[in-house]
């Protein structure tokens, strides 16, 4: 009897001992995204994808949630919730230091850059039946400004306070998640959809191809001097040609896509994510077109506001791109 019940209490100690030594080699992150139908999805899932493959040797075990966007993944991450997100530079810089949305919350002194992704231009997609022809046409029309959380909704509410517009100077204001807004265009429920993402995009290309619908440029006054004074925002052009209903090339502004994570996020595994695509880059440039345009030192320098997560700076340092 008490040989048996050495056995059992022996058993369980083995159990519970790997149990211990499984738990301290894996390591799970959760990296925050954007809707379904966006490109944030798509990085997301491409870097967890790299990521797993490499699992027996690193241990970190990879999922990337489709979210609200840019302002929820910076959110998730100060509050510890998220270890990765992908976000706008905008929201990046801001988040960082502490201003305009982030005015309240304070600095985010604990955010770190890992490197930029895709240009993501301030995409204003209209029907064809609306009557607009301008961005200044927008005004008193029906617009999805986009879901709170979104990066591009909290740029459209920069761009409405540079234009002198609140939501009460449109019809209607409706604040539908990006998965949501190609659908309402094609409905016609909104006469005006917003989206800031990476080209070629399957939801504006999805909004373009069942309903007449076109790129409207965004170039006014108000939007020069906003480019003119903020580092992260640049010149963006949408090559005519590349949507059903816009032939000509559609001038705008826009921002880079950035990935990022709080310093707390163990050097190990940032280390273990960014060699898992940088090793594997041309695969990782594959599985999105909107990667085509990338490269290794832009993606290093560009749209970088917060300082370099120690765990990336140690790769890009053995690759002998940083000092
Ligand atoms: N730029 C958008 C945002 O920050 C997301 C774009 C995407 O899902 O690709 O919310």
């Amino acid at each position: 009897m008490q040989k048996i019940i050495g056995g059992v209490a022996a058993f369980a100690l083995l159990v519970g001992l790997s149990g211990v030594a499984a738990a301290q080699e894996e390591k799970f992150i959760t990296i925050g995204t954007g809707g379904q139908t966006g490109v944030y999805y798509v990085v997301g899932q491409s870097i967890c994808g790299l990521v797993n493959r490499g699992q027996a040797q690193h241990g970190v075990r990879c999922t990337a949630p489709s979210t609200g966007g840019s302002i929820a993944n910076l959110n998730a991450m100060r509050e510890g919730a998220m270890e990765m997100g992908v976000v706008q530079s905008d929201w990046q810089y801001h988040a960082y230091n502490g201003t305009s949305q982030f005015e309240e919350a304070g600095p985010f002194e604990d955010l770190r850059a890992v490197f930029s992704v895709h240009p993501e231009p301030f995409n204003v997609i209209a029907r064809a039946d609306s009557g607009i022809e301008t961005f200044e046409d927008l005004r008193g029309k029906r617009v999805n400004v986009g879901n709170p959380g979104s990066g591009q909704r909290a740029t459209m509410d920069v761009v409405m306070e540079a234009m002198g517009w609140s939501i009460d100077d449109f019809a209607l204001a409706s604040e539908l998640q990006s998965a949501e807004q190609a659908g309402a265009l094609g409905d016609n429920n909104v006469d005006a959809i917003i989206f800031t993402v990476g080209h070629p995009n399957g939801s504006i290309q999805e909004a373009t191809t069942t309903t007449d619908a076109k790129l409207i440029s965004v170039d006014t006054d108000e939007i020069k001097a906003l480019v003119e004074d903020r580092p992260y925002y640049a010149w963006a052009t949408v090559p005519g040609g590349m949507y059903r209903g816009t032939d000509e090339d559609v001038t705008t502004f826009g921002v880079l896509a950035t990935f990022v994570a709080p310093a707390s996020v163990d050097d190990d595994v940032i280390y273990a994510v960014v060699s898992a695509v940088f090793e594997n880059f041309d695969r990782f440039k594959g599985l999105h077109p909107a990667f085509d345009v990338l490269n290794e030192e832009d993606m290093i320098t560009n749209g970088i506001s917060a300082p370099l997560h120690e765990g990336a700076a140690r790769y890009y340092r053995e690759r002998g791109w940083i000092e």
